[in-house]
């Protein structure tokens, strides 16, 4: 069901277990400000979800609170998770959905990376 991203942080929802280790995740990255893991139904060959460590519903929410060093730590770890799977020269792509038009499902930010064929052009 897609979420309303206007609601407060709820962390009971599956990414907030996840970062307190009440869930298992593939993770493949870790740090003071970003967790990232595999997509438990990957829409791509590899498809990675990149969460902040810090209680933000969606982007709107994590733009809008997040501090400084929290946003740079956090786009600088989304980098680091393509870099580090190679992702660069071959390309990939970036998603966050925000709200029940984007269909956001999980009520904690989650910035996607698809990447490991042509993606093709992105459709609205
Ligand atoms: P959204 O539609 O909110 O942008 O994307 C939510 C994503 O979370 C989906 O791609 C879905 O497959 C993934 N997902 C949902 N539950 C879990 C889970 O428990 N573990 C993992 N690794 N991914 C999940």
């Amino acid at each position: 069901m897609p979420i309303d991203a206007t609601l407060p942080y709820d962390d009971s929802n599956i990414f907030a277990r996840i970062l307190r280790g009440e869930l298992p995740a593939k993770t493949v990255y870790d740090d003071e400000y970003a967790l990232a893991f595999h997509d438990i139904n990957p829409q791509a060959p590899l498809h990675i979800l990149v969460i902040p460590k810090g209680a933000y519903v969606s982007w709107d929410d994590f733009s809008e609170r997040g501090s400084d060093a929290e946003i740079a730590g956090f786009v600088r770890a989304v980098g680091r998770v393509a870099r580090d799977q190679g992702l660069v020269a071959p390309g990939y792509r970036l998603l966050a959905n925000v709200g029940p038009d984007s269909h956001q499902e999980v009520p904690h930010l989650h910035v996607h990376i698809f990447a490991g064929r042509p993606l093709g052009p992105m459709l609205a």
